[in-house]
């Protein structure tokens, strides 16, 4: 297919949708999937805003321009595997010689020197149309709409019942504001793990998408009646989600005031960006639009004086018995700009209930089938399903994933996989495409929240034990190793989860088309990429980490 048909069918913008089936368009599989992928995240069932390219996040794009988006594509379709695309903060900037088990992408999002690593410089020269934000999958291409944080969010939610609810969320509310691309995962994970839920936010469009994807179940901008719904089914045991369009303070203080005190309170409101991303109090989503557009000075005082508020209508309720955390959004630092001085009294939900996995090298493993063939999902589920009999709890979740998530745009899965099993995961997928049983190759990729990949002091790195937080070598290294044991492509961002000048993460995809070559660099990336996570926790000192080295061999 020509180059101009090709953007015709698949990319007139705000219109982009992946290629399906088996045939290539572009030279081999190494540059169709980063080609189909890109296209994914842009898709209307995808991302939250095509229209202005954006993924998630806040304003987390896939690309710079719809003239960036053009001109990646124009150069996948023809790059050979002799050479590399360079990508830099969602504009391709060159193309560089390299061998065929090299990364066929290198991406690097949202970079700056760390003195101007903040929201102002960074606005400057977005303004300029020099940079862009690319949250943590938006940038690097591997969004799978909000599975992609599913299986996250239920072992968070499992694990905080598990520490304080003996074990069982039937009969508990949990509570959170922001119903977005990942927030919007959360109705979902919490009905899976027994609970009542309701879920807050300014903008009924976001909850009706999750109506729509199957995540939530009702929604209402009626207060009373969301108060009615969730205390009825929360007395019943009934594993109900609520969506309540509201600002997310004035409704934790009416429900404060009414004593409708949450056993589980978080929030994934876009907090990360105080501008462009968190609605203050006091307006309507129109005004506060107008605002950001009018007096964006003005507007980032309100929005952190909003969080404030915010928090501390948190810590009021935590103080009458709420489990509070925070969910990876950077809310309590924002709120402590904003005066309140307790915002760090709660924990992130990393330090809570994450870490200990991330000793084992565990973290969100996805995949996704370029076939666009459903069918290829549930193959693969099911020789996972096989080769891991005595994994219950990932048993568990695949058979509850199958008949709840609906799929977003090409079909995908995630699970959390550790040390070990996602080498072998990768192999087996590599078989199945090889003997011909799926339809056409898998990527498989993975969050930049991950055990080895990222440095994020008020997340995913909150309170080490050696005090090392801000250290971020390790992303890096996580990279540099990614790079040369042969991912697909490969990206390094700054400011993602959190906000500028807090992170810095890596992404790694890599493909599984069936070839001896994927076999080699799958058996590589899918061993390093983990043993990262647990050399960065066993450096620190932590115990689990330390015995994770010896049982897999990682000692040098
Ligand atoms: P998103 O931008 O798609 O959605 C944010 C939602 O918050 C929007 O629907 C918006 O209307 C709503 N909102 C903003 N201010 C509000 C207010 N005052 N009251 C009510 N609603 C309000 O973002 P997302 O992809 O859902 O991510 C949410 C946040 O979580 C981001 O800060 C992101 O960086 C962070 N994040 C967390 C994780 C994690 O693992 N926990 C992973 C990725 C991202």
């Amino acid at each position: 297919m020509k180059y101009t048909e090709f953007i015709k069918k698949y990319a007139s913008h705000p219109h982009y949708k992946s290629p399906t089936g088996n045939q290539l368009h572009a030279k081999s599989w190494q540059t169709e999937a980063p080609l189909r992928m890109l296209l994914n995240n842009l898709d209307h069932q995808v991302a939250e805003d095509p229209a202005n390219l954006i993924v998630y996040g806040g304003t987390g794009q896939a690309a710079r321009n719809p003239d960036a988006v053009k001109k990646i594509i124009e150069i996948l379709l023809t790059l050979d595997e002799n050479h590399s695309l360079l990508v830099q903060s969602g504009k391709p900037v060159g193309v560089v010689r390299t061998h065929p088990q090299a990364p066929r992408v290198l991406i690097a999002n949202s970079n700056l020197v760390p003195a101007w690593a903040n929201w102002e410089e960074f606005e400057k020269l977005k303004a300029r149309g020099l940079t862009m934000y690319g949250q943590m999958t938006a940038g690097s291409w591997i969004y799978i709409g909000s599975q992609g944080i599913l299986q996250g969010t239920y072992e968070t939610f499992v694990e905080c019942g598990k520490k304080h609810f003996a074990g069982n969320l039937k009969h508990k509310l949990i509570v959170s504001g922001g119903m977005g691309g990942m927030g919007g995962a959360q109705p979902l994970a919490a009905t899976m793990a027994g609970a009542t839920f309701l879920g807050i936010d300014i903008d009924p469009e976001r909850i009706e998408k999750r109506i729509h994807t199957g995540y939530l179940d009702r929604i209402t901008p009626d207060y009373h009646e969301a108060m009615r719904w969730i205390q009825q089914a929360k007395e019943k045991g009934k594993a109900l989600s609520v969506g309540l369009v509201y600002n997310i303070v004035d409704a934790l203080k009416k429900m404060y005031r009414d004593n409708i005190i949450p056993d589980i309170l978080t929030d994934q409101t876009s907090a990360h960006d105080p501008l462009n991303g968190y609605i203050p109090r006091g307006f309507t989503l129109d005004e506060a639009l107008q605002l950001r557009v009018d007096d964006p000075e003005d507007y980032k005082i309100l929005s952190l004086k909003s969080m404030a508020q915010h928090v501390k209508y948190m810590l009021k309720m935590k103080g009458k018995g709420s489990i509070v955390f925070d969910y990876g959004n950077n809310l309590r630092e924002f709120a402590f700009q904003g005066g309140e001085k307790n915002a760090f009294s709660y924990k992130g939900f990393v330090p809570e209930y994450i870490r200990p996995l991330f000793c084992e090298g565990k973290g969100p493993f996805r995949w996704v089938a370029l076939s666009g063939d459903p069918q290829d999902i549930a193959i693969s589920d099911q020789a996972l399903i096989e080769a891991f009999p005595e994994n219950h709890m990932l048993i568990k979740w695949l058979s509850e994933a199958q008949k709840k998530v609906e799929f977003q745009g090409l079909p995908s899965r995630i699970c959390w996989l550790g040390m070990g099993e996602r080498e072998k995961a990768g192999k087996i997928f590599n078989d199945l495409v090889r003997s011909g049983k799926v339809k056409a190759p898998f990527v498989i990729g993975r969050d930049h929240l991950d055990c080895g990949s990222v440095a994020s002091p008020n997340r995913e790195t909150e309170g080490m034990i050696d005090g090392s937080d801000a250290i971020s070598d390790w992303p890096l290294l996580n990279l540099m190793a990614n790079t040369a044991g042969g991912a697909t492509w490969v990206s390094f961002h700054h400011g993602g989860g959190v906000g500028m000048g807090y992170s810095q993460h890596a992404g790694m995809v890599v493909v599984a088309d069936g070839s001896e070559s994927a076999e080699e660099c799958l058996s590589r990336v899918l061993h390093n990429d983990p043993a990262l996570g647990i050399y960065r926790h066993a450096d620190a000192g932590y115990k689990t980490a330390v015995e994770n080295l010896n049982k897999h061999h990682l000692n040098f």
